[in-house]
């Protein structure tokens, strides 16, 4: 599951031979050396490791279910995936631990409902094909762009990644460009309605303003990477979640679910970690493997270094919404068209949940992105659900008792994550990249806004595997 430099492995390897005989526990028998908190990837993979190099540990989760920010939706039918879907090649990490522990990986179907082609746009109110909204007099973009969705115009107009790997994103030398797009995007004279449609379904800031172009370079040069690795895009069999499910039952040391970590207290030779529950759990070291939004609501003894901290409040996380839709009919089939959605109303995006690849969609996902998300959070489930049919009736006429809502789901909602993913603002990365993964004394941090050299899953993984390496170069 890892490649540990040789002298790592040979140290820790020889810590973990030694265990039996020279680890005295520091507070009791039952203590275990290690407690880590969240059951995401990350604090599992770490987990994982640390026993694997004979270390007792533990893992505490506030929730009821592993996984975080892995969520299958298993009672929704089509069994959509609510957080983490796209297994990439690149993942070598994801797809060797998902195999260790016997799950299989299948290449994630092709849908002909999700062509580019077969996309549905609607605009300024108006339905159209791709082709004529690529004819459009309303297609406010420059010529090579205007056949595409516009999230997708908005890499392109940023222009090609300076990074000359992956890791540049956080090389102070790459600093000048963490500033707003708009000021790129407006110095090529592009119209204010082509600005106005970027910024909606915008996934990496609000506003134009408030997105970074080095941010958009990292997406960049992450997608540059994965896709040079040649292989399919994959999926779990299953669901995705089944991976942190298995990895929690691969662990030897107790996973606590409901078990919601509300202070950490480092000391010179332990650490102490008090839940919400009123139990306290002490060991040599923690692994903190929280999203930053959740860690807002945990004290930590002595506090953060002023940067950490300052991150811990400041970082943006984006904001995702979603709406899973049963399909009782297949509605778009006698309006000769696909579910597939890109519109700059309410309803911002529609992806059909079609697993097999054979057309038959059983559920739509319903995706609003950024600054589109508060419209409908502060809506209660019955006047979401109402204004969610009409506003759908308005695109596809047909769709009316055609759908059932099955599950909402808005990332940002949750105290527990905070949002969907690290989405740093202009300035952000060059204040807070480099102290987000620094220990604390004996409090060491994890999770996928942490990792350096890939984002997604598979960074949640890396960060976890960097935090165990860290702790075994400590014994
Ligand atoms: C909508 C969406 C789509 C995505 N799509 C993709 C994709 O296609 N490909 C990809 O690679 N990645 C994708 N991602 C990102 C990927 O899912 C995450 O980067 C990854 O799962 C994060 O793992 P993590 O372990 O860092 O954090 P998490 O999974 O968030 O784990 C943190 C855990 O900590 C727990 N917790 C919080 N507070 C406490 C506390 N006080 N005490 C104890 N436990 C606590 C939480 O309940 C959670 O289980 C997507 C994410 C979302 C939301």
């Amino acid at each position: 599951m890892i490649n540990l430099p040789r002298r790592t492995m040979l140290k820790a390897g020889g810590a973990a031979l030694a265990s039996a005989a020279s680890f005295q526990p520091l507070w009791a028998a039952q203590d275990p050396d290690v407690v880590v908190l969240g059951a995401g990837l990350a604090g599992l993979n770490a987990a994982l490791l640390l026993e694997q190099f004979g270390l007792r540990v533990r893992v505490l989760e506030a929730s009821t279910r592993m996984g975080g920010r892995l969520h299958t939706l298993d009672d929704v039918p089509g069994r959509p995936e609510a957080g983490g879907s796209q297994v990439g090649a690149a993942y070598a990490r994801v797809v060797s631990t998902a195999q260790q522990l016997g799950l299989k990986l299948e290449t994630s179907a092709r849908s002909p409902l999700l062509r580019d082609e077969s996309m549905v746009y609607f605009i300024n109110g108006k339905r159209l094909t791709r082709d004529e909204w690529s004819r459009s007099p309303d297609n406010p973009f420059p010529t090579a762009l205007r056949g595409m969705p516009p999230d997708r115009a908005l890499g392109r107009l940023a222009g090609i990644s300076p990074l000359k790997n992956i890791s540049g994103w956080a090389d102070p030398v790459n600093f000048r460009y963490d500033v707003p797009v708009s000021g790129e995007l407006k110095a090529q004279g592009l119209a204010n309605a082509a600005l106005h449609l970027l910024e909606v379904n915008n996934g990496y800031g609000e506003t134009l303003a408030d997105t970074s172009l080095l941010n958009l370079y990292y997406v960049q040069t992450n997608i540059g990477e994965i896709v040079k690795i040649k292989g399919p895009v994959q999926n779990i069999v299953g669901g995705n979640q089944r991976l942190p499910e298995a990895m929690a039952k691969a662990l030897k040391g107790d996973v606590r679910l409901n078990s919601r970590a509300t202070a950490v207290d480092v000391g010179a030779k332990g650490v102490t970690v008090e839940c919400a529950d009123g139990t306290r759990h002490r060991a040599r070291f923690v692994v903190c493997a929280l999203p930053l939004p959740a860690m807002r609501n945990v004290r930590f003894s002595p506090g953060l270094p002023d940067r950490h901290a300052e991150a811990v409040q400041q970082l943006a996380y984006g904001q995702v919404t979603q709406f899973h839709l049963e399909v009782l009919k297949p509605f778009w089939e006698s309006e000769g068209v696909s579910p597939y959605l890109w519109s700059d109303g309410p309803i911002e995006r529609i992806f059909p949940q079609d697993a097999k690849g054979n057309g038959n969609a059983e559920c739509l996902t319903v995706w609003i992105n950024g600054a589109g998300t508060a419209s409908w959070d502060v809506l209660g489930d019955a006047d979401a659900q109402q204004r969610l049919m009409s506003e759908l009736a308005r695109i596809y006429p047909s769709s009316l008792g055609a759908v059932r809502l099955a599950r909402r789901v808005a990332w940002q909602q949750s105290p527990l994550t905070g949002g969907a993913w690290a989405n740093w603002r202009p300035g952000q990365i060059s204040r807070y990249a480099q102290a987000l993964g620094v220990p604390h004394g004996r409090l060491h941090f994890a999770g996928e806004h942490t990792g350096r050299a890939i984002r997604g899953m598979e960074a949640a993984m890396e960060s976890g595997e960097r935090a165990a390496t860290e702790i075994l170069g400590l014994l």
